[in-house]
């Protein structure tokens, strides 16, 4: 049983109460010397890490331009201090977004502006003390990296990016955390954030044919390494085996058969997920998609479609490009890369799938944007794609959709409580509490609405919800994949 108590669900707005201090003892474990040295940090806390920081901090300020800015322009203004999901769900005053900032700010002041170095207590700046490093340790692995507070910024401050940076400079001098970089290690040397092999992936993916047929009668494939297929599809992992999730590889599977597109996935790049981008790693990032380009060079593939996941989207739709591109062994017919709902909501549209909107009549359905999906990527040609097209999906699935409120979603949209590299059992009572605003925003949609569906398109907030949809008196099978909506209406063998 949980030793934290789950936050009220109170009406809007929310008005925070500010406890100092409430969360200061939450941290995650720390990485063990082999996961460190797996994605190239030191094992453990280097001897002289003060120097090592603060060169990493400068080295971090030099490349980058906007972190400088981010630092530089900040004007206290308040817009910023309630629109954190961690603030309004812990009440530490330490997660307010700009609270947040001013850990690294203060050091940066310290040793990088002329008044920090001679006039610190002026102008707020502090020394990279232990205790210091510690709030560091703790506030940054508060953060998931939402980009909500962003948007309210008068100056468009990401405060994400502040924490990629503090987790980058903790990860430099040998703390590192240890659910995002053992994932990683595994990645580099599997495949996949599971570490399941190759043989273990095949056998899964034939059981899932056994069981789809038993289910509907009909050959729907799911191959894996089947050179000269048309689409590489790279999903995240837990797509082949955990409810919600696979129920949303199953549906891809419908749609590729239903469409006649061969496809496959591989066993060398069989993740989608990059949590690199969590702690800042440029190297690891790229480490990690370059994987995705061998496999589809291997393969032969003319496109590569991307699965339900909100931050692999962003790394794949916003940086695969400069990282692993240029895709030009690819069909140019096609976006490079696709979103698996931009491939569905397409033949949607051309009535390439037969569908039986009925099917999901037993559904009342709500869609929660996912952060990385919503303020940091798009889909389709048109402004907004990244919001319309999954609903106007759902819509053409499913009779009964309904959305939350208009200050929680789209680019409004409150984080899951999970994402950011967070999702570790270490750090409950963050995600728990941190969930809150968005369990407030389904609690008004469930009483308004009879909503007894929530849909994500992020592999996050599906594990996320399933495990906090509890704490606030909802069952945990309330959250699925958009594609088992899509699957469970495609009419398998005919068409429009
Ligand atoms: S990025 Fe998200 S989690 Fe981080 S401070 Fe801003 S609102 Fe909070
Ligand atoms: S909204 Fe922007 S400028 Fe205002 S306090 Fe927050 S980060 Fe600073």
């Amino acid at each position: 049983m949980a030793d934290f108590q789950t936050p009220e669900i109170r009406e809007y707005p929310l008005i925070p109460h500010i406890k100092p201090g409430a969360m200061a003892h939450s941290k995650p474990y720390l990485a063990k010397p082999d996961h460190q040295a797996s994605v190239g940090f030191p094992g453990e806390l280097v001897e002289n890490w003060h120097d090592v920081a603060v060169a990493k901090l400068g080295e971090l300020v030099s490349k980058s331009r906007a972190l400088q800015v981010f630092l530089d322009i900040c004007v206290k203004c308040g817009a910023c201090t309630d629109k954190c999901h961690y603030y309004l769900g812990t009440e530490d005053p330490n997660n307010m977004p700009v609270a947040r900032q001013d850990l690294l700010r203060g050091v940066y002041r310290r040793h990088f502006t002329f008044a920090g170095k001679y006039f610190p207590k002026l102008v707020g700046a502090i020394d990279f003390t232990e205790e210091v490093r510690d709030q560091w340790y703790s506030y940054f692995h508060q953060c998931s990296q939402c980009r909500r507070c962003s948007v309210f910024c008068p100056y468009g401050i990401d405060t994400a990016e502040i924490s990629m940076a503090g987790r980058e400079v903790l990860d430099a001098i040998g703390v590192g955390q240890k659910y995002c970089n053992e994932i990683l290690g595994k990645v580099h040397k599997v495949g996949n954030n599971l570490g399941l092999p190759g043989p273990a992936l095949i056998d899964t993916l034939e059981g899932l044919e056994e069981d789809v047929k038993e289910d509907t009668g009909v050959d729907v494939r799911f191959p894996v390494n089947q050179k000269g297929a048309e689409v590489l599809l790279i999903t995240p992992s837990a797509d082949f085996f955990a409810e919600p999730h696979i129920d949303g590889l199953i549906g891809y599977g419908k749609v590729f058969h239903q469409a006649g597109i061969s496809w496959t996935v591989s066993s060398y790049a069989s993740e989608a997920a990059n949590f690199s981008m969590f702690i800042g790693s440029h190297d690891n990032l790229k480490r990690t998609a370059m994987r995705i380009r061998e496999a589809a060079l291997e393969l032969g593939v003319k496109r590569i479609v991307v699965g339900e996941c909100g931050h692999a989207w962003r790394v794949a739709y916003s940086f695969w490009n400069t990282l692993i591109g240029p895709f030009d062994f690819l069909d140019p017919k096609y976006p490079a890369p696709q979103h698996i709902c931009e491939l569905t909501y397409d033949l949607l549209k051309r009535g390439a799938l037969k569908i039986d909107k009925e099917a999901n009549d037993h559904r009342r359905i709500t869609f929660h944007d996912s952060c990385n999906v919503a303020r940091a990527s798009r889909m389709g040609n048109m402004p907004g794609g990244q919001f319309i097209i999954p609903r106007e999906i759902l819509k053409t699935v499913a009779n009964n959709f309904f959305d939350m409120a208009p200050e929680t979603i789209h680019e409004n949209t409150f984080c899951c409580g999970g994402g950011g590299g967070l999702l570790t059992d270490d750090l409950m009572e963050l995600r728990v509490k941190g969930a809150m605003p968005r369990m407030q925003a389904l609690k008004q949609v469930v009483d308004d609405n009879d909503v007894n569906t929530l849909v994500a398109i992020c592999a996050i907030c599906k594990t996320q919800f399933a495990k906090t949809l509890p704490y606030y008196k909802h069952s945990m099978n309330m959250i699925t994949s958009l594609h088992h909506v899509v699957g469970d209406a495609i009419v398998l063998g005919g068409k429009d």
